[in-house]
């Protein structure tokens, strides 16, 4: 970079809603900090760039890409990489990136279960041919062709290296500024940078000790849906029997959620230390759960056990809603491999 460059930022979106680059914008009057510090080389939602404009860059052209979204076809891994190769830092931005999120829960099924469900078995949908998309059709002009679609959703950093991830989903405004000015305290005046491979703009410990609500002991009996009850304002959500993924879920969006009686969903990811963030939960909830006594037979006792259980909707998609591909689990076993 020469001495009046400015740094070279992009941000690009693979399989992901597209929070992630509205989040962006939610850094309100900052973003005019951004547009004159920065030099926006490549920013496909917000300007007309076209790949033939990003392969032409020379490797390590761009200062930080802030790649947001999963890895869900071969499009998406195929920009991973140039990406990867043209950036100098390479940013996981928001829970897609970083571990999969919502596009992953589809790992709990396979490609072919997704398009029966999506083409065909839907009452939403009208397709009498029963057409799906192919990855190549002929046409009299020639053959239109189709990205691959996956059978597996993968994080950015299981198919390229990652130097940072940045949680949520998506990130909060000002935990974004935070890294921004982070990174551009490195580029223009020489500022360390976090160790590689480190999560910015996120606490370490877990949401509950940012979380204000007062904690008792757990004893819980039973869950609830959020449309059952009215939570005390001021209690834990969890002691209310309301699925609070806190425990289990990194500091750093100041508990949202929790704050206007919404349980954590767990966006930020695992705190430090935790490898599977569904593993922490579930173990987390078990702890707690407070079924039977001493003098019931085991099979009694198993059947208490599941009568609770079966008051948590969705525990695949309640614990592992953002982690999935990230998890031990990843995806459920189909034979098929990841493509
Ligand atoms: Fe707060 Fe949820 Fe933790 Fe309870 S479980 S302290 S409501 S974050
Ligand atoms: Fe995400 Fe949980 Fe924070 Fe809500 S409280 S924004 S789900 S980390």
């Amino acid at each position: 970079m020469g001495a009046k460059e400015k740094p070279k930022l992009a941000m690009y979106w693979a399989s992901s809603c597209g929070g992630c680059e509205i989040s962006v914008l939610n850094i309100h009057e900052h973003i005019l900090t951004v547009d004159e510090v920065f030099d926006i080389v490549f920013f496909p939602c917000i300007a007309d760039f076209k790949i033939k404009d990003l392969k032409s860059y020379p490797d390590g052209h761009i200062d930080v890409c802030l790649f947001n979204g999963a890895i869900r076809n071969s499009e998406n891994e195929e920009m991973a990489h140039l990406l990867r190769k043209k950036s100098k830092i390479l940013v996981a931005y928001g829970s897609c990136a970083y571990e999969g999120c919502i596009p992953a829960l589809s790992n709990l099924t396979t490609k072919d279960a997704t398009f029966d469900k999506v083409y065909l078995n839907n009452p939403s949908i009208d397709n009498p041919d029963n057409v799906i998309p192919q990855q190549v059709t002929k046409v009299a002009e020639g053959e239109l062709t189709l990205p691959l679609f996956y059978n597996t959703v993968k994080s950015l950093d299981q198919v390229v290296n990652v130097d940072y991830y940045l949680p949520g989903c998506p990130p909060e405004p000002p935990q974004i500024w935070a890294v921004l000015q982070v990174i551009v305290g490195a580029l223009l005046e020489g500022q360390p940078l976090p160790p590689a491979g480190a999560i910015v703009g996120a606490g370490t410990t877990a949401l509950c000790e940012e979380c204000e609500r007062e904690k008792q002991e757990k004893s819980i009996d039973r869950f609830y849906r959020p449309y059952e009850v009215v939570p005390d304002p001021d209690e834990c959500l969890l002691e209310q029997g309301l699925v609070c993924l806190g425990i289990a879920t990194r500091a750093g969006c100041g508990a949202l959620c929790p704050s206007v009686g919404i349980g954590c969903r767990g966006c930020y990811g695992p705190p430090e230390g935790v490898i599977d963030q569904g593993a922490k939960m579930l173990s987390a909830i078990a702890s707690v759960m407070n079924v039977g006594d001493e003098s019931m037979e085991e099979d009694e006792l198993v059947d208490k056990i599941q009568e609770v259980v079966d008051t948590i909707a969705d525990p695949a998609g309640t614990f592992y809603r953002f982690s999935m591909a990230h998890s031990i689990l990843r995806r459920v076993k189909n034979g098929k491999g990841d493509s």
